[in-house]
């Protein structure tokens, strides 16, 4: 079968044949329907050998749709035929957070070695693919997995720390969207979806200020020293109640931080590397600072809920596996609005 891997570091991924790989017990094998493609994956191949925390080479995607073509020995809640999503973030299934279906928080699975599909154990951007449990994957009934799939990450992401924000975000409270891409994008619409907040979307690029008004933001800056101004003003000099950095870097961080109001939540999302110095006095009185990853099982069962309602739709540019490697040339340069998902 096709896969498109990292091979090595330093070197772009490419696309090369590998065997389709046989369900063990408890494992499902999944035909590929669809696999989004997330900007971490940058940063993943950005990293020197020595911190980049699994083998090589590496099959990539972290955002997986199928349909079960196998199940191994053992597998009884889940049958060959049906479509899924998977639920990326594995954890070791017995911990206090697993328990929990927060996974993503599992207190064992670094000590165990358990990694994610396509950030560890091979990954969705191939033809086949394996689940190694039941649990990681929910029905996907009648979606279709190409506008579906980027909601295991770029969905659950944000609705996972949406979710924990939710309380400051009362009607008539303001929440800043910092990064209005495959994150960001979906960020506003479960916003306007879930919470009563006016949203604010911040970002560098026209195009993707522009999708933000498409998708529901109230008010879009560009990201800026102008925009903490901006913010300022659009609530009379209070500030926002939350901000949602989905870039993470020094610039971003520094900004989010002198937009908040008092007793706000700054939620900071992206991995660009930046840090904030945090203390008594330095930000308003109330802050919290919260750095999450991921999200958990029952929330990417809501998700599907909500996009199957119709209050969530992902922005889509839609690739064939071939093309892979070019995605991510496309995303390191800024060139993908919404979403790149691959398609076998
Ligand atoms: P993306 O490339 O699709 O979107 C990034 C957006 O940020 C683009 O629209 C870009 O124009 C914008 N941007 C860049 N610099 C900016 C700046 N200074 N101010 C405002 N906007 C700026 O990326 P994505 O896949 O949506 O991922 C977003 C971030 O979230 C990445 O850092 C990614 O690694 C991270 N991520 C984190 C988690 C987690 O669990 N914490 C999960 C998934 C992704
Ligand atoms: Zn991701
Ligand atoms: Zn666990």
């Amino acid at each position: 079968m096709r896969a498109v891997q990292y091979l090595e570091v330093g070197r772009a991924p490419e696309v090369v044949e590998v065997p389709v790989p046989e369900p063990g017990p408890g494992e499902l094998l999944l035909r590929v329907t669809a696999a989004g493609v997330c900007h971490s994956d940058l940063a993943v191949m950005g990293m020197p050998a020595e911190v980049l925390p699994f083998p090589l080479p590496l099959t990539l995607g972290h955002e997986g749709a199928g349909v079960v073509e196998a199940v191994g020995p053992g597998v009884e809640s889940v049958s060959a035929g049906e479509a899924v999503l998977v639920y990326g973030p594995w954890g070791c299934g017995v911990c206090r957070e697993c328990s929990l279906g927060l996974e993503n928080y599992c207190a064992r699975a670094d000590e165990l070695g358990i990694r994610p599909p396509g950030l560890g154990r091979p990954g969705a951007l191939a033809d086949y693919m394996l689940v190694d449990d039941a649990r990681h994957v929910v029905p996907l009934g009648d979606l279709d997995p190409v506008q579906a799939v980027p909601l295991t990450d770029a969905g659950l992401t944000p609705y996972h720390v949406i979710r924990r924000s939710a309380e400051r975000l009362y009607p008539g409270s303001t929440a800043v969207v910092i990064g209005v891409g495959g994150l960001g994008h979906v960020a506003v619409q479960l916003l306007r979806a879930v919470t009563g907040a006016r949203v604010v979307a911040l970002d560098v690029r026209e195009e993707s200020l522009e999708l933000a008004k498409r998708v529901g933001a109230h008010h879009v800056l560009r990201s800026d020293e102008a925009a903490v101004e901006g913010v300022r003003e659009l609530t009379g000099g209070a500030g926002a109640q939350a901000v949602f950095d989905f870039v993470g870097a020094q610039p971003t961080v520094e900004l989010g931080a002198r937009m908040l109001a008092k007793d706000a939540d700054l939620d900071i999302v992206g991995i660009g590397g930046g840090a904030l110095p945090v203390g008594f006095g330095s930000v308003p009185y109330g802050t919290s600072v919260r750095v999450t990853y991921w999200g958990g099982r029952s929330e990417l069962l809501e998700l599907v809920d909500l996009a199957r309602q119709g209050a969530v739709g992902v922005h889509v540019e839609r690739y064939p596996l071939e093309r892979g490697p070019e995605v991510y040339e496309r995303m390191k340069a800024g060139r993908i609005q919404g979403r790149a998902v691959v398609v076998p």
